[in-house]
């Protein structure tokens, strides 16, 4: 990938749309001046507005040769740990559009070692995965002590598939997946059965139908299913899907891996290098209660959350006047199918029911997230992979927010009072940091989020994401040691660069980027 750039000078902006956002980041950029000025550039197309594939149509000069980086682009240090930490410890997040792929990279007498966790992206795909998997395979020597996949979401676990010939040549020595995935597990095999079936009916209804608000909601049922295909039951040799990255992260690597599954409590095993280490993990998602994970938002836990009208209600397409009643029909009309039949039918086709369904689905997949603190040489970092209100809540509060408790557990204050890093849960969605969380995590604790705006919700109805509300109290927390993926611009698959996204302001002080990726050492 191409040498990457992460001090961008301010620029001037299109009036209108984020102005919010623009405050805050632009205070911010004031307090860090880019190091060197970039000479004026086009001006980019509305990447908050209906860019669908980042990049396209939006190309610019690549930034020439300063010394921007820490690490050098287009030079993979050998596997030494010069780029760990005082603490060793390294947490590099490379840009891949909408999606997740973190390397945590830990000082141990054995040599670095390396825990990968998710490799995906789905909607929003800038074409720098094949790249960025490539990259991560010298940087770690084809080694990998634990891979960790948070959950089976396309846009967490595509790269296993697009990539799985690379992966093939892998050393691991373990995969973490959350009890959702355990094949023994026959509540997990129904409900993942049931949610597959689900997505692939979306699909299907969503097919009949066209409209650009709905390619969003596409994005989310293929998300679920991975390339039209139901899940686990994909043809070999089908390139993306979530049938083959699944087969790849349960046999695909090199050696053969015994893969953990874990539910929040469980004490899980780590790799033995990383233990003698000092390395320490503690599992806090999901919980084990079906009705948690399907537990979509607690709106008075989101930052701001407008009414979404999507959601929340179905449109009614004609005025109030017009409407009518089924009891308003003669008899005679409801032989065939009777009186609800046929209201239930008229309400399910409404075009806001299948968004709530996909976003249900969606939502409900996110919740099965596997959540992982790690404890190293005193610093504690956590991985919320996409958990949202239910697992979230779990964690918080020990259960279901009013059957048991309505305050944070001591367990969760502690942890969150003390944590060093946090990657940003779901993409910085409204829904995946709880405004209670947020509040309780200590002053200056370092933050990452990947994203890429434009793929999903709207901020009319403050549901964009990542959730620019969100993003600013992240900031707030941080004190401006938020990193977001897109902030650096990316060479593609296609020889195109990816620029970083309309006003995301100059890369925070922790951080640095190398070709691809941002780094933070601590
Ligand atoms: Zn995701």
């Amino acid at each position: 990938m191409a040498a990457t750039r992460a001090k961008r000078t301010p620029k001037k902006r299109t009036p209108a749309k984020r102005k919010t956002k623009r405050k805050t980041r632009r205070s911010a950029a004031k307090k860090r001046p880019a190091k060197k000025k970039r000479p004026a550039k086009k001006k980019r197309t509305a990447q908050g507005s209906s860019r669908r594939s980042a990049g396209a149509g939006t190309r610019r000069p690549r930034a020439g040769g300063g010394p921007v980086t820490t690490n050098p682009p287009g030079n993979n240090p050998a596997p030494g740990d010069g780029s760990l930490g005082p603490s060793g410890i390294r947490v590099r997040m490379y840009r891949v559009g909408f999606g997740d792929f973190f390397l945590l990279s830990l000082r141990t007498a054995a040599g670095p070692k390396h825990v990968l966790i998710d490799c995906g992206v789905h909607a929003c795909d800038i074409k720098t995965i094949h790249e960025a998997v490539t990259h991560m395979a010298a940087e770690t020597g084809n080694n990998l002590a634990l891979v960790i996949m948070t959950h089976r979401h396309a846009d967490h676990i595509s790269g296993f598939a697009k990539c799985k010939d690379i992966f093939a040549q892998f050393n691991v020595e373990q995969v973490w997946m959350s009890w959702f995935e355990d094949p023994k597990d026959q509540d997990a095999a129904k409900f993942q059965n049931s949610l597959a079936m689900v997505a692939q009916q979306l699909k299907m209804a969503l097919a009949a139908r066209s409209g650009p608000e709905d390619d969003e909601l596409h994005f989310m049922a293929e998300n679920v299913t991975g390339e039209a295909l139901p899940l686990g039951a994909a043809a070999a040799g089908d390139g993306g899907s979530n049938g083959v990255a699944l087969k790849v992260l349960h046999g695909g690597f090199k050696n053969q891996v015994p893969v953990a599954y874990y539910k929040a409590g469980d004490v899980p095993t780590l790799p033995k290098d990383l233990v003698d280490a000092g390395l320490k993990a503690q599992i806090l998602g999901p919980p084990h209660d079906l009705n948690l994970v399907k537990q979509m938002s607690g709106k008075n836990e989101e930052y701001l959350a407008a009414y979404d009208p999507d959601v929340a209600a179905p449109v009614q397409p004609f005025d109030p006047s017009l409407q009518v009643k089924g009891e308003n029909y003669p008899p005679a009309a409801f032989q065939t199918y009777g009186r609800k039949v046929i209201e239930h039918s008229v309400a399910d086709s409404q075009p806001d029911m299948l968004a709530a369904k996909a976003r249900q689905a969606d939502n409900t997949l996110n919740n099965q997230s596997l959540v992982v603190l790690f404890t190293f040489n005193g610093k504690n970092l956590l991985f919320a992979g996409d958990a949202q209100w239910g697992n979230w809540e779990n964690f918080l509060y020990g259960g279901k927010i009013g059957t048991g408790q309505n305050n944070l557990t001591d367990a969760s204050r502690k942890i969150l009072s003390s944590l060093d890093f946090y990657k940003v849960g779901h993409h910085g969605s409204t829904n995946a940091t709880p405004k209670d969380a947020l509040e309780a995590m200590r002053e200056g604790v370092v933050a990452m989020c990947s994203t890429q705006p434009g793929c999903y919700g709207s901020s009319k109805s403050g549901t964009e994401v990542p959730r620019i509300p969100l993003l600013e109290a992240i900031e707030k927390k941080s004190d401006n040691q938020l990193a977001r993926s897109d902030q650096i611009e990316v060479k593609t698959e296609a020889g195109t660069v990816a620029p970083p996204s309309d006003d995301v302001g100059a890369l925070g002080k922790p951080f640095s980027a190398g070709d691809g990726y941002i780094d933070y050492a601590l």
